[in-house]
């Protein structure tokens, strides 16, 4: 077993801290306006929420992983925790009550485009406090990895709660300002082009390079910038120029949840003491697994799949 530098042997090889959302999807001929009613079809509820999609990505592939999030005592947390449990994911940290579980309220019409209500619910609901009090399952893990669909507060404390040797990996989506402290923790941070517009504001360039550039210069350790079928670029401070990673070339029929899969995936390669560019160039074909399947959690890879690819 492999060991954190100067810690005991590592439980899990990934820790998620993040949101679980069930995700209940209705087809509709045309969303409803300002105070109209429509039909649509049968309901279809799939389990989804950032945290809860990486855990599953990470668990599929063959990573201890564990997920700390919170959830209501309703159907949702039920199904929320059961899918979690059947990818193997460790729930031992899933904390339950406070509020409902969140959703995301999601009408789809027959083009494809969607409209989207998110009640965080329980999400909003994870606290500092929820964190402190995990510090033991903190320490089990190589690498903890958060995104921002929980308070920022908790986030922050979750950067602040590392045990000596475990590596910070911070995907801030949805976007929000982040405070140099978490910043600075992360290691790497992993941006869409969105996301990296976002952070960088006016001036932020044009390129990828561009982007790397101006948020290595915010602090964090190292850079992934996710480039769709174009892959990715990483950018570490303790050496070397920023190198593209490319993508296999699939055919890409849902590119719903290939973020949370390549995040997932480079996390837990970065666990396994893989440098920055090598750990992308695993997630990069995760990423394009998933984008050949529809849907999120269903469309995540076994490692025997991405070895396929
Ligand atoms: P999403 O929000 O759809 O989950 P994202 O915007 O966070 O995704 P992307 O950069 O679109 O992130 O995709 C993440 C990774 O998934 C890419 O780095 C790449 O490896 C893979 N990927 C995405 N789209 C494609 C594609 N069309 N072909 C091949 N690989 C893809």
């Amino acid at each position: 077993m492999q060991k954190n530098e100067g810690s005991a042997p590592s439980r899990h090889d990934l820790l998620v801290v993040g949101s679980a959302n069930a995700d209940l999807v209705v087809g509709v001929d045309r969303r409803p306006g300002p105070g109209e009613t429509v039909l649509g079809s049968d309901l279809v509820v799939h389990p989804g929420g950032k945290g809860a999609n990486q855990a599953v990505a990470a668990a599929r592939l063959g990573a201890r992983t564990a997920l700390l999030a919170r959830v209501g005592d309703d159907a949702h947390g039920r199904l929320l925790r059961a899918s979690q449990q059947e990818a193997g994911v460790d729930t031992g940290g899933v904390l339950v009550g406070g509020a409902p579980t969140g959703v995301a309220l999601i009408t789809v019409d027959p083009s494809g485009d969607n409209s989207i209500v998110v009640s965080p619910g329980a999400n909003a609901r994870l606290t500092p406090g929820d964190i402190r009090a995990a510090a033991p399952l903190l320490a089990t893990a190589r690498v903890v990895s958060v995104q921002l669909e929980i308070p920022l507060d908790t986030v922050a404390e979750t950067a602040r709660s590392l045990a000596p040797g475990t590596r910070l990996v911070l995907n801030p989506s949805p976007p929000a300002p982040l405070p140099d402290e978490v910043l600075a923790a992360c290691d790497p941070l992993v941006v869409n082009e969105h996301e990296a517009r976002f952070i960088l504001g006016e001036g932020a360039g044009s390129t990828p390079e561009s982007w790397a550039r101006g948020l290595t210069a915010l602090g964090p350790r190292s850079v992934v910038i996710t480039l769709g079928a174009d892959g990715a670029l990483v950018s570490d401070t303790r050496g070397g120029d920023p190198v593209r990673v490319p993508s296999p070339r699939v055919d890409a029929v849902d590119t719903t949840g290939a973020g949370d899969a390549f995040t997932a995936a480079l996390a837990w390669r970065l666990g396994l003491g893989e440098d920055l560019a090598e750990a992308a160039g695993y997630a990069v074909r995760v990423g394009a697994a998933a984008v050949t399947k529809e849907g999120a959690q269903a469309s995540f890879p076994t490692a025997e799949e991405v070895a396929a690819l």
